[in-house]
């Protein structure tokens, strides 16, 4: 009888992450980034995952006025095509922060439209972000708004672009399902059970400090909700006001301003991270096992979100495609994956003096990202045992 060693076993065990290197170093489409994403999707074993005819969404970010380092065009028409050739019918879709038809508008602007990917685009939450189904979510949120096209998809690839987050410190799949697959608002509880409920964790009112203001109003020029302004037209003086009951303590204008003029009182960092963990697993819920994967997409990775208006060069340097039915395993794989990332010269990262070794995202947003990825783990959201494969 043949006796494992002790790594032979943890590799049994171990939760497989398959990995396709942004570097080419043959010139054929084969080993092309696109043509080793169709490689990848082919390791997910598509046919036999979702049935023929099943719909399946494909979860990305449609991006800002002025982010223009999403996940590519090309690579979400490689995943509906793998799709189609596994015989389901995908769409692409994600929830809106801004009205409805402005943000399709911005799909189509940043490249994502049925033409270019092959598949309809459209808005999981509906044109007005209420569409939604109430679903619980632990013990931090209560419950919470999940996007109605993606709680009635039988099926999901959720591919995510890899970046900075000014409240998550690190984005990847947790956050893309925890605040990417919930609704902007719900009709009976506004935010408070959509979007902003993670957001708003703990967090009280928006404080501005008239002297440090320098009336530049790029503040009023970022919110998402537009609930700033400066009084009204043809009053002398200006005067910082929100609507406190609209604003979804995104911390969009506490981050653009310039002279630190907007501060609020921070949300309990872990507890925050937590929720993020909880939104996830209440998004997962609504679908059987084995029928989301996951795709990671180490690319463009810029300091901020792609909500901002506007992408910054990346911090590190493109590492690659992460793909995984398991989504701690596929977290934890794209986070080490990042360690051993130099930061980039003339970046945000070298700005702020980052070295080899540093844990970049970490030290530009001193957000403690780790806490998702360990608490997703305890929720029984997957393993941080993985196992690597490269094709
Ligand atoms: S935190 Fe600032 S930018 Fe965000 S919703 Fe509130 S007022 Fe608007
Ligand atoms: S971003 Fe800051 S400095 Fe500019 S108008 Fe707003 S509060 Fe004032």
């Amino acid at each position: 009888m043949s006796k494992k060693n002790p790594e032979e076993k943890r590799k049994q065990n171990a939760k497989k992450v398959y990995f396709a290197s942004a570097r080419v170093l043959k010139w054929k489409q084969e080993e092309s980034l696109p043509g080793k994403l169709d490689r990848l999707l082919e390791r997910m074993g598509l046919p036999e995952r979702f049935e023929k005819d099943e719909w399946v969404a494909v979860k990305t970010h449609f991006g800002s006025v002025g982010a223009h380092r999403i996940i590519r065009p090309v690579f979400l028409a490689g995943v509906v095509s793998g799709l189609k050739r596994a015989g389901a019918k995908p769409f692409v879709t994600d929830t809106v922060r801004i009205n409805g038809l402005d943000y399709l508008d911005i799909a189509t602007r940043n490249g994502i439209n049925q033409l270019s990917v092959g598949a309809p685009v459209v808005l999981a939450d509906g044109l007005y972000g209420r569409d939604n189904v109430l679903v619980r979510a632990g013990d931090i949120l209560g419950e919470i708004a999940v996007a109605s096209l993606i709680h009635d998809a039988p099926g999901m690839v959720v591919c995510s672009h890899i970046k900075g987050h000014i409240n998550s410190g690190y984005a990847g799949a947790i956050k893309n399902l925890a605040m990417g697959g919930v609704s902007a608002l719900h009709r009976g509880c506004g935010w408070r059970c959509g979007r902003g409920a993670m957001h708003s964790i703990g967090e009280g009112r928006l404080f501005w400090d008239e002297d440090k203001c320098q009336l530049c109003y790029q503040c009023e020029d970022i919110c998402p909700l537009e609930c700033i302004s400066f009084g009204k037209e043809g009053e002398k003086e200006k005067k910082f006001q929100y609507a406190d009951e609209r604003c979804w303590r995104c911390g969009r204008c506490t981050r653009v301003c310039p002279g630190h003029a907007i501060t609020h009182e921070e949300a309990d960092p872990e507890q925050f991270m937590q929720a993020l963990a909880e939104a996830a697993q209440a998004v997962m819920g609504t679908f059987k096992p084995g029928k989301v994967i996951f795709i990671n997409f180490l690319m463009g990775i810029q300091p901020e979100c792609d909500c901002m208006p506007g992408a910054d060069v990346p911090v590190a340097q493109d590492k690659g495609i992460l793909v995984s039915d398991d989504l701690v395993a596929v977290e934890k794989a794209s986070i080490d994956m990042l360690q051993g990332c130099s930061p980039l010269p003339d970046s945000a990262a070298s700005d702020a003096g980052l070295k080899q070794g540093d844990d970049i995202l970490l030290e530009l947003h001193k957000k403690d990202y780790r806490v998702q990825i360990a608490y997703a783990r305890k929720l029984g959201l997957g393993s941080t045992d993985y196992e690597l494969i490269q094709i």
